[in-house]
């Protein structure tokens, strides 16, 4: 029986030969054989270094709702096995120009909000500071505070735009500070966020109170509901996005509950009228060229998902948010990588 590694039959040279480690080649071994890494890329310890690290974070202790996003990293990966190296709408080879690899899971505590957020940011940090700009699959939202605080750690306070049917600027849930919908509202108290440079976008569905508008505008986001992107359009909202990002260091946190669960069912608070699957990806191809430190794709619970709509959903926005990092080198990032070879 021959058994086929992820990488037996790498499509690019050996990182020895100077290149970069691309997915295994489509043509000579099925898509649909072997383990499943994103997009049948390498794994971190199979190429020693990496300009982009895709991981996983299976949490979903800190839900309000339908649990399930602890399975969401797995069901990402396995629907990633259908990408191809070429991005047309950027004309990129994102695994070309970077090295991009899976650095598979960190070990979150499924018992302990407060501990998981600890080890989700030691990882975090650990993979940052050996050189790599990670795109994150969640898990719950809870995870976008200890990646924001690495981060932070590394770039200082950073833009953000935040795709969510919900604000998640709430303040507690039962007395618990640290929960699904209240990172960005601990991550503004922390100081990680540029004031100004915050934006929502995709926000819907009834809340507890006019208040809590109120509450998110005083901590400084901007609000493109789900409705203004119907209305002004694709481009409007992102000359909007731009203009407020400027040249700042940009986090990009993408709830999949941002999408109508018409394109993305299996996630654990769905709300009617979102966005559809190609204005949120023609968003993210919007935000090319700038100075994008650090992503994430959380809320995917597959057990609630159909025909892996949501994962294949999920599985395209973390190839742009790949994509988008293999764009644009960051400024200074070349002495970071030299750093971590040694
Ligand atoms: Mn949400
Ligand atoms: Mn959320």
């Amino acid at each position: 029986m021959l058994v086929v590694m992820s990488q037996e039959l790498p499509d690019q040279p050996p990182a020895s030969s100077g290149g970069p480690v691309g997915p295994v080649d489509s043509s000579q071994v099925p898509r649909f054989a072997g383990p499943a890494t994103f997009a049948r890329l390498p794994r971190a310890d199979e190429v020693g270094r990496a300009d982009v690290a895709v991981v996983g974070v299976p949490f979903d202790s800190g839900v309000s709702y339908r649990p399930g996003a602890r399975f969401g990293p797995a069901a990402v990966r396995e629907a990633s096995r259908l990408l191809r190296p070429h991005h047309p709408g950027l004309d990129l080879d994102p695994f070309a120009a970077a090295q991009v690899v899976d650095a598979g899971d960190v070990v979150a505590n499924p018992f302990s909000i407060e501990q998981a957020i600890e080890q989700v940011e030691a990882g975090a940090d650990e993979l940052s500071g050996a050189g790599a700009r990670l795109v994150t699959i969640g898990g719950d939202h809870t995870i976008a505070l200890p990646l924001l605080r690495s981060v932070a750690r590394r770039h200082g306070p950073v833009a953000l735009v935040h795709f969510d049917a919900h604000l998640d600027t709430w303040d507690t849930y039962f007395g618990a500070p640290y929960t699904h919908g209240t990172p960005f509202r601990r991550a503004v108290e922390e100081g990680l966020l540029e004031p100004g440079a915050l934006t929502h976008v995709g926000t819907r569905g009834p809340l507890y109170g006019r208040s809590d508008l109120t509450d998110d505008a005083r901590l400084g986001f901007g609000l493109v509901t789900s409705a203004d992107v119907m209305r002004r359009g694709v481009d409007e909202v992102v000359d909007g996005l731009r203009s407020r990002i400027g040249d700042r260091p940009l986090y990009l946190s993408i709830d999949i509950d941002v999408l109508d669960p018409a394109h993305a069912p299996g996630t654990g608070t769905p709300e009617a009228g979102g966005m559809t699957s190609r204005e949120l990806l023609e968003v993210l191809r919007g935000l090319a060229g700038l100075q994008l430190v650090g992503a994430d794709v959380v809320e995917v619970a597959p057990a609630y998902d159909h025909a892996q709509m949501t994962a294949v959903a999920a599985s395209h926005v973390a190839y742009d948010l790949v994509s988008l990092m293999a764009l644009s080198p960051l400024h200074g990032a070349s002495e970071q990588t030299d750093g971590a070879q040694q």
